[in-house]
């Protein structure tokens, strides 16, 4: 299974020149990886300049949230079909950043299946905002998972990806990044949740797990080798293209 490094560009840059330029950059790397994906997430105005920039599948586009409904009177949204007419082939679903303004489990379900009547990949993101000794946060992110595949049919489960973000170690402010022991902990979890909705340990290993909170070029190493995820989800790193590269390059080796 190849590698899946996913840029979260979040709300940035502030111009299309510029978020063309990095673009530009990150594809001269990661165009060539033969054992990486990349996905880039850019803010959507910017989905369908930066499609004609795509040259290969090795690092192609993806969303940063989509509506569940497919078209109508629903302002400010932006429907699945929509995100799938200008190239982009992913689309991150359930971020905390986007639960903290009212996402709830239920929400995140129902923009899932409605990814999923396309072929496009949600990332699927859980995390809790807290650790407690008592282990609480695993069965927290547990949940997260049964809500957000509630209803799917197998084969759908099959198509996500999940990206394991521990709210705590998200951003430039966190006060410490998660290890990659405490990242495998929940990942194995993660796994037993998806082995008893498919039924069978062996589908469940197909389905990509990354990590996600304060990656870098010096972490990245650590979570792909101890942490049993096949990739990350990069915040703040993906924002300078020398840095993503290096993470690139580092993901390419292992
Ligand atoms: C994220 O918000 O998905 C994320 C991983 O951010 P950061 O890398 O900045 O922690």
């Amino acid at each position: 299974m190849k590698k899946l490094i996913i840029a979260n560009w979040k709300m940035n840059p502030l111009k299309g020149s510029e978020a063309r330029k990095m673009f530009a950059a990150i594809n001269t790397v990661a165009s060539k990886l033969k054992n990486v994906e990349t996905v880039v997430c850019p803010p959507l105005v910017y989905l369908e300049s930066l499609g004609e920039k795509v040259t290969t599948r090795s690092c192609v586009l993806g969303a940063q949230d989509a509506f569940w409904e497919h078209a109508g009177p629903y302002t400010g949204q932006v429907s699945p079909d929509m995100i799938f007419n200008t190239k982009a082939r992913y689309v991150i679903v359930g971020h905390s950043e986007v639960r903290k303004l009212g996402e709830t489990d239920e929400l995140v379900n129902k923009k899932i299946q409605s990814i999923l009547q396309f072929p496009l990949i949600p990332i699927i993101c859980v995390g809790e905002t807290v650790r407690d000794a008592d282990g609480e946060h695993i069965k927290f992110v547990k949940h997260q998972i049964k809500q957000a595949l509630g209803g799917l049919t197998q084969e759908q489960v099959m198509r996500v990806v999940i990206a394991y973000e521990p709210v705590w170690s998200i951003g430039v402010k966190a006060k410490r990044v998660c290890t990659p022991a405490e990242c495998r902990e929940v990942v194995q979890n993660i796994r037993h949740v998806l082995a008893d909705i498919l039924g069978d340990t062996d589908s469940a290993r197909t389905v990509p797990i990354i990590y996600g909170g304060s990656v870098d070029g010096g972490g990245i190493e650590g979570f792909l080798a101890d942490g049993l995820v096949q990739g990350a989800l990069v915040g703040h790193a993906s924002l300078d293209p020398k840095e993503f590269t290096k993470i690139l390059k580092i993901a390419e080796k292992i």
